[in-house]
């Protein structure tokens, strides 16, 4: 064996417009085309001399052209999903067989969640990851044996072995990564990457691992990345900040992708100090909880957009979801962000525990009263391995277990006796209606693209895509809301993207 297996980091081919991005909150097909940028699998293709990510939707390659790649490595580390593992588990099946000697471990939260499911799945998969992966496959592809390695399962005499747990990466760890940027640079292209709300094109990357918030439908703190908070250093993160400004000079803004960006105050404050001579625009996740000091200081640092999970304008279903913030929360910092001139992404959840009728009026009116640039309401989707997904599922409101169709949309799978599948699709239709179809946000979405072709051409492409999925929902719901149909859930509007990420 040499030094260093041959490794190619694989995000697959799988459904049309799938985003199971390597980040993806909400792995699914998309029906306006969106993309997040692969940055897990960016650490260990950093850490890998040789390797090459291949992040294989966004670049248009299917899987003929994967095939045809894969014959030239010898370890393939493919991030799957619980969406995309059946399509994943045929794919490899055509490497292997045009690649027989080819190592493969899957990643990501899946695997972490059910490593015996996962290996059961096929018997072409090598090994599988629990946790925080960088340094297992690195390991692996250095030559370290499996049985050494933390943190992976794997087949030994017929029966599958959990290796003890790999502790997660601490504070001082993330500094000693490779930066993501310089793998994006060798190996992708930033224009295919889009994100309807974000300018394009855009760079996206994170400043920390975790989030200590304890959303109880929110999957990556209660899988891979957690409820530790840790922190690359504030100069760490300048760092790849200058260096992506002068690698990619047509990128409009940077993106900084956290579980939660503005966690800590002194942090925010010190970044963002670091951030103004730099004279760059980004955009980030954002909880509540930040004050007027803090929201001025990003605004002067270059911030543009933050996405905001205000989940719920009802107070027992944020506490019933653990959201550690309340309407009030929401309201402050909406009216600070509106005083320094940050604009704001709003996710709202219809179907979350607590959800009637009423309560779905009621967000709709807080959503209204905080007025939001834009806004995305998805349908409660309980992720395994999340705590909504383990309550539902006890209580008996998980109907069915599958989370998409055949074509990777997401499936509405939560139902109450009081509340059913079509009721809350026809809330999320209602919600979307009442809140784009007024006059002055109606104008200041056009008044955006007035001027810029490039944005023009955008909207209308969206706006096209907006009109024929909500008469998709509209006829679901006419229908009776059958949870066997093809149905698109996770719903996409002008400036908006199906991609849930909430904080
Ligand atoms: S929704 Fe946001 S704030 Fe809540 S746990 Fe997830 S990342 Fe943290």
């Amino acid at each position: 064996m040499p030094d260093v297996m041959k490794t190619l980091l694989l995000n697959p081919p799988s459904f049309e417009n799938f985003d199971g991005g390597a980040s993806s909150r909400w792995p699914a097909t998309r029906e306006i085309e969106s993309y997040w940028y692969p940055v897990w699998l960016t650490y260990p293709a950093g850490m890998i001399p040789g390797s090459r990510l291949l992040d294989a939707s966004p670049h248009k390659v299917n899987w003929q052209q994967t095939i045809q790649i894969c014959k030239d490595y010898e370890f393939l580390i493919l991030f799957t999903s619980t969406v995309g593992l059946e399509s994943d588990v045929k794919l490899i099946r055509k490497i292997k067989e045009a690649q027989p000697g080819m190592k493969i471990a899957f990643v990501g939260p899946h695997g972490h969640i059910k490593p015996d499911e996962t290996l059961n799945a096929s018997a072409d998969i090598d090994f599988v990851t629990r946790g925080e992966f960088d340094h297992s496959v690195v390991e692996y592809a250095h030559g370290k044996p499996l049985s050494e390695i933390l943190g992976v399962s794997y087949r030994k005499d017929g029966k599958v072995v959990h290796n003890a747990e790999r502790p997660q990466l601490h504070t001082e760890q993330l500094d000693a990564l490779p930066f993501a940027t310089d793998i994006y640079k060798r190996d992708l292209e930033i224009e295919r990457y889009n994100v309807p709300f974000l300018l394009h094109p855009y760079v996206s990357f994170y400043t920390t691992r975790g989030c200590p918030a304890l959303c109880t439908f929110c999957m990556w703190p209660q899988t891979i990345s957690g409820h530790a908070w840790r922190t690359r250093s504030t100069d760490n993160v300048a760092r790849e900040v200058k260096q992506t400004l002068e690698y990619f000079p047509p990128m409009k803004e940077i993106f900084f992708d956290d579980d939660t960006f503005n966690i800590r105050k002194d942090r925010v404050l010190d970044l963002c100090a670091k951030f103004k001579p730099m004279k760059f625009q980004w955009s980030s996740t954002a909880r509540v909880h930040s004050d007027y000091d803090t929201v001025k200081a990003m605004a002067d640092g270059g911030a543009r957009l933050f996405i905001v999970g205000f989940e719920s304008g009802d107070a027992q279903i944020l506490k019933n979801i653990k959201k550690g913030a309340t309407v009030e929360m929401g309201r402050a910092f909406m009216k600070n962000c509106r005083k320094v001139g940050i604009k704001v992404h709003g996710d709202f959840i219809i179907g979350l525990p607590g959800e009637t009728k009423e309560t779905i009026q009621k967000t709709i009116d807080f959503a209204k009263e905080l007025d939001c640039e834009t806004i995305q309401v998805s349908l409660a989707h309980a992720m395994p391995g999340t705590e909504l997904h383990d309550t539902m599922a006890q209580q008996g409101f998980l109907k069915v277990e599958a989370l998409a169709d055949s074509g990777g949309h997401q499936l509405p799978h939560i139902e109450y006796p009081h509340l059913s599948k079509a009721e809350m699709m026809a809330g999320v239709n209602r919600f979307y209606d009442d809140y784009y179809f007024r006059p002055r946000v109606v104008w200041r979405i056009v008044r955006e693209a007035l001027w810029d072709g490039h944005e023009r051409k955008r909207l209308y492409h969206e706006a096209t895509e907006f009109l024929k999925l909500r008469a998709e929902r509209l006829k679901w719901v006419r229908q009776g809301g059958d949870f066997d149909k093809p149905m698109v859930s996770v719903p996409a509007v002008p400036g908006t993207s199906s991609a849930s990420g909430n904080d």
